[in-house]
């Protein structure tokens, strides 16, 4: 009832809730009130969480922030979503997001835009949460639940935690099942959760991972009690720094913030090692052709037969058309548009089979620099603290808005672990995040890490 007002009074002005399940909140927190008086009970009892609306949940609102997915109300549950209701989590309601999950500022959402409850002390002017898990972050930010589930394809659980001040995890590629999920980029989405500490984050993500049937690229591996790995030492663990994410033009606030992470991890009796990923400055432009090559083909299915809007037409081909038009909004269409021409006869050496290979490149880089000892890997999580809703220069220029998931998409593309974990604030008052990037499966060592920084 705490968090229902709560989301009541404050939701009209942050819009990180698209739908409130109060009822469906009560009950399932009647029942988990008996669970509980009976002395049983799961991990999460009674734990009011929000859920981003990219995840199918049964018979309730699943429109992945786009008007395409009017109405539409899966008859099924996803697994990540199961799983914390079999630990005993309560659902209030669904969060805002960037349609079909691309974007960087939750600006693309059909439902509007999300204000981020942190504002600059100095203009107190309205910023964007991050995105495309805007509504997460933000609802987790302004305690409107006590976690939430997010995804990463490219930056969306880190970028927007670390514009306010929560703690996100991207975890390794397979680690949570997809199945039931909004596909955007099959062979680069994961699920995971954004919530106010690093302690929360070991719990909430021990509860969604599992092994799932359904989806046979989640992989057939016991899931670790992440919360154990909180406060072990980490004492002669090796922490990479990379060269290449000094990035030309980087603001000196995000080179301090680094700065500060590195003293941290030295003091906690870390060592601190230079490292190279020289395929970095491939990555952003690989992953803007790979990521709109997959929502190309996952997105072919929203056509106005099986699932929310139609609009009528004189023939089928027409109702595709008019469809498809009203259905999606600008940036989904350019995504659309980029990745059928990457695919197409002709342009596919050229940019889709390169990116490919560049992926490939990527990702050895990583594995050479673990190979060689090192534990993990220390970044900024964002090249920049929050910026303005409706910022003039993003606005006019796409690829600006693209230049945000500079040091996320190398993560996705090689199917790492990453956590971002707030690391302070800047001169106006806002928060910014520290990146650690893991070894495969190894989250385990990015909670102990993560906790020496928050
Ligand atoms: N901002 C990136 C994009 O728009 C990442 C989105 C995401 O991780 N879902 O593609």
């Amino acid at each position: 009832d705490a968090y229902l007002g709560a989301i009541e009074a404050a939701n009209p002005s942050i819009n990180a809730y698209v739908a409130v399940t109060a009822e469906k909140a009560r009950s399932q927190a009647a029942e988990s009130d008996a669970r509980f008086d009976k002395g049983e009970g799961g991990a999460l009892e009674g734990i009011p969480l929000g859920i981003k609306d990219l995840f199918g949940t049964e018979g309730v609102h699943t429109q992945a922030g786009s008007h395409i997915l009017d109405s539409f109300k899966p008859r099924y549950e996803s697994t990540v979503t199961a799983n914390l209701w079999a630990d005993g989590a309560v659902m209030l309601g669904k969060l805002n997001m960037d349609e079909f999950a691309m974007g960087s500022s939750n600006e693309t959402s059909y439902y509007g835009p999300v204000t981020n409850p942190w504002r600059r002390k100095d203009d107190n002017k309205a910023l964007v949460p991050g995105g495309s898990s805007g509504g997460s972050a933000a609802a987790v930010a302004a305690h409107l639940c006590a976690g939430a589930t997010a995804t990463d394809t490219g930056g969306s659980i880190r970028q927007p935690a670390a514009f306010t001040g929560t703690v996100g995890i991207k975890p390794t590629y397979g680690r949570c099942s997809r199945w039931g999920v909004v596909a955007f980029a099959s062979s680069l989405d994961q699920a995971g959760p954004i919530t106010r500490d690093v302690r929360d984050s070991a719990i909430l993500l021990k509860s969604m991972a599992s092994s799932d049937p359904k989806d046979t690229t989640s992989v057939d591996m016991p899931v670790p009690d992440y919360e154990a790995a909180i406060g072990q030492s980490v004492k002669g663990m090796r922490i990479g720094i990379p060269e290449e994410y000094r990035m030309d033009g980087m603001p000196e606030e995000i080179e301090v913030l680094w700065q500060k992470g590195i003293a941290w991890m030295k003091d906690a009796g870390a060592e601190i090692v230079p490292i190279s990923l020289p395929h970095t400055k491939y990555a952003l432009p690989a992953y803007y052709i790979v990521a709109p090559a997959e929502a190309s083909s996952n997105l072919a299915r929203y056509d106005g037969v099986r699932y929310g809007l139609r609009e009528p037409g004189g023939d089928i081909v027409e109702m595709y058309e008019k469809t498809r038009a009203a259905g999606f909004g600008p940036e989904v269409k350019r995504r659309v548009m980029i990745g059928t021409y990457v695919l197409s006869a002709g342009y596919y050496d050229a940019y889709y089979l390169r990116a490919q290979k560049v992926r490939t490149l990527i990702k050895r880089d990583f594995e050479k620099v673990f190979d060689a000892g090192v534990d993990a890997i220390l970044t900024p999580a964002t090249p920049s603290a929050a910026f303005g809703i409706a910022d003039q220069d993003m606005a006019a220029d796409p690829v600006k808005m693209y230049l945000n998931d500079i040091f996320t998409v190398t993560v996705n593309m090689a199917g790492l672990p990453g956590i971002a974990v707030p690391a302070g604030l800047d001169d106006h008052g806002l928060p910014l995040g520290l990146q650690l990037i893991g070894k495969p499966f190894e989250e385990e060592t990015l909670f102990r890490l993560a906790h020496i920084v928050e």
